[in-house]
Order: C-alpha cells, then structure tokens, then sequence
C-alpha cells in the first residue's frame, strides 16, 4: 500500500509516519528529513536550500523530485508513505509518472486537518531528538527529565531553525497556496479521506487506521 500524509506543517504527519512504518514496516520518505540530512551533511545541495528552508520557502521541484525518485527506485518495503511530498501540483504529476513507472499505484490520500492556532502552539513548542527523529512536545510531550530520548537513549534534542512564528505563518502561505490545491486533485480522482488531526496521539492515530483498514 502507498499512501501521502498530507496536512499543514505541524499537523502530525511525521509522527503518525513513525507508526506507520513501527506497525506496518511501511517505508517514510519525507523530503524535509532527506533536505535536513543534506543540509547536516553540507552538501551542495545542503547548501542551496539552507536559506529557502529557514525562510519557509518551498524548495524547488527539481530538487525534490530527484530525491523521491532516488528513494523509489532504491527499495519498495511494504509500501511507501510520502510525508511532505507532493507539495505542488508539479510534484503531484512527476509522483504519478514515478509510481507508474515502476508499477506502483496510490491508494490512498489522508488529509490530517488541524486549524491554524492549534498548529502555532505545537511547533513552537516542539523539538525532536537528533538521533533517531522521535518529536518531542513542550506541553504534551516533554523531553525526559534524565536527558535521554526515551526511544534511542541520545542526548542530542534539537529545535527545527524553522520552527518559528516568522518562518511558520511563511510555511502556512505556502501550504495554502501551493499544496492545498492537492486536496481538489485528489478528491476529484477519489483517493482523499479526512482525518481529524486534533485530538491525541493515539486518537488519530486510530483514526487513520481505520481509513487504512
Ligand atoms: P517539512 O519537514 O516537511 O516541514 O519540510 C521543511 C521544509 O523543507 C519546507 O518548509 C520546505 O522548505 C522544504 N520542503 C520539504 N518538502 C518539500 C517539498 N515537497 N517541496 C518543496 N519544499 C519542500
């Protein structure tokens, strides 16, 4: 099964993709943590999109293309979730070439929707671990007080440059211009169900199960 997480950042979509690929072995391919990578890694091409990413700006669909393809064509697993991939129509389109091409179908769409104050208030207090990516939430979610991750034992928490109000509402402008036009297409083409990414963890967490089946 191959399915995108789509939602505002913020919204959960990395952290529901952590259980889906714990409890289904599903593959993640999240363009943010591949661009992070390469930033981390300075890269050339950690380097280009340092400052669009600070920004909140959308990098280019060149870029993010070449990446996911890379990862299709390295290994299918029990299928793939695509989380921050497709952000444009653009990369709508070059997904469904991509998928066609190596024999792959999307079943499924999951809208995760949270309003807006919900979303400021969550990123501003998030963090993640360094080492092994679990999300970490100031009011919900604390840092354990020994200082180790509770899933890997690192000492490495870390704040997303990103994870700002400035950089955020410039995150949201782009979700709505740029990706939330997505949600049409897929509907139209029937793969689009709704979750609601509001309630706790593991409230919507079986909500996207039961979407799932
Ligand atoms: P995320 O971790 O998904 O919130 O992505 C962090 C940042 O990486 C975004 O604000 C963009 O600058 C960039 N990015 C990630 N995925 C994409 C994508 N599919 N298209 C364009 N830019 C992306």
């Amino acid at each position: 099964m191959n399915i995108i997480l789509m939602g505002p950042p913020g919204a959960g979509k990395g952290t529901q993709a952590r259980f889906l690929v714990e409890e289904r072995g599903m593959v993640q391919l999240s363009t943010g943590d591949m661009l992070r990578a390469a930033r981390s890694s300075g890269t050339e091409m950690g380097k280009i999109v340092a400052d669009v990413m600070d920004r909140g700006d959308l990098v280019t669909d060149e870029i993010v293309i070449g990446l996911i393809r890379e990862q299709i064509e390295i290994g299918k697993g029990n299928g793939f979730i695509f989380d921050g991939f497709p952000r444009t129509l653009a990369q709508a389109d070059a997904l469904a070439e991509l998928l066609e091409a190596t024999g792959l179908t999307l079943d499924s769409v999951i809208e995760m929707e949270v309003d807006d104050e919900a979303l400021v208030a969550r990123i501003t207090a998030r963090s993640t671990c360094g080492a092994c990516g679990e999300v970490y939430n100031d009011a919900t979610k604390p840092q354990p007080a020994d200082g180790e991750c509770s899933n890997c034992g690192a000492s490495d928490f870390q704040r997303r440059a990103d994870d700002n109000e400035d950089a955020l509402r410039n995150r949201l402008m782009e979700y709505y211009k740029k990706t939330s036009p997505l949600l049409g297409y897929y509907y139209a083409k029937g793969m689009l169900q709704k979750v609601d990414g509001l309630g706790e963890i593991d409230t919507v967490k079986a909500g996207i199960s039961n979407v799932l089946g």
